[in-house]
């Protein structure tokens, strides 16, 4: 778990007056990008924004649209990639396809790379299904499976020694294999998606994601954070 990585390409640099400026054209008379000198600073809107927005539910988010930000999500298994991806509103990706990448795969086979960088599999440890029987993945079935990514790799490279197109033989591999993906989002889309993948019954390595989302959306929009955490964070609030 410890590969997961979440990174900021690129972030609007005042996010809380953005919103601000938007809640503001609402109501003001005059053209308010003539106005940007009187605008409070961004502490001062980040407040106005929770006060005036936010609290008591009153569903204005609009204003909360204009912001976005741009991440770099890596080394997470397919599966939560395919998650993620079902986010439609307000969120764009672009995702690693394989089509055109291998290498890394070529790389395990040769000893250049481990296999746990290429191929995630869970810790050691117990689970539960989704009926709630338990079990444990038990240090001899993970180092099987470990071999088994192993395995999966040669014949991957096989086939591309063969000829084979990298579409073509990405379908012999485990399918959670690490990927990497560019996603942006604004304020309000971000905060939807903590919505339904931080909560307990999201899988397990989606919570993760957000873990690592977090305290880049705290660092960028602290009021909003601060609001989200009191209100939200991991109460499964989902929207309709
Ligand atoms: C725990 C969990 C398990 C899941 N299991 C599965 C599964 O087994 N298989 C599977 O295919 N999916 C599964 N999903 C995905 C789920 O069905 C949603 O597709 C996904 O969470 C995207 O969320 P969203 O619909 O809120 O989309 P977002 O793009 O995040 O949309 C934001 C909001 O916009 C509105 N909206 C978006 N699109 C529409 C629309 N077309 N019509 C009307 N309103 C819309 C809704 O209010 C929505 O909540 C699972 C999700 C969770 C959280």
């Amino acid at each position: 778990m410890n590969r997961f990585t979440v990174e900021v390409i690129s972030q609007t640099l005042n996010p809380q007056q953005v919103i601000y400026a938007g809640m503001h054209q609402d109501y003001a008379e005059e053209f308010v990008a003539h106005d940007r000198d009187r605008w409070p600073n961004e502490a001062r809107c980040g407040d106005i924004v929770v006060t005036n927005l936010l609290k008591g539910g009153r569903g204005h988010y609009g204003p909360l649209e204009h912001p976005q930000i741009v991440l770099n999500i890596g080394w997470f298994p397919h599966s939560t990639m395919q998650q993620i991806r079902t986010h439609r509103v307000g969120l764009s990706f672009d995702v690693q396809s394989f089509r055109y990448t291998g290498q890394r795969i070529l790389d395990v086979v040769e000893g250049k790379r481990d296999v746990e960088e290429v191929f995630y599999l869970r810790p050691l440890g117990f689970y539960t299904d989704r009926q709630g029987k338990k079990y444990e993945y038990t240090e001899a079935q993970r180092q099987q499976d470990v071999d088994w990514c192993l395995e999966a790799s040669r014949r991957y490279q096989e086939r591309i020694q063969q000829g084979f197109s990298e579409e073509h033989a990405r379908g012999l591999i485990p399918f959670d294999i690490r990927q990497h993906w560019v996603m942006s989002a604004n304020v309000r889309s971000l905060m939807h998606l903590l919505d339904l993948r931080w909560k307990a019954d999201a899988q397990l390595e989606a919570q993760k994601m957000c873990e690592l989302i977090w305290p880049h959306f705290q660092d960028w929009v602290p009021a909003i954070a601060a609001w989200y955490e009191e209100n939200r964070m991991k109460k499964a609030r989902l929207a309709p």
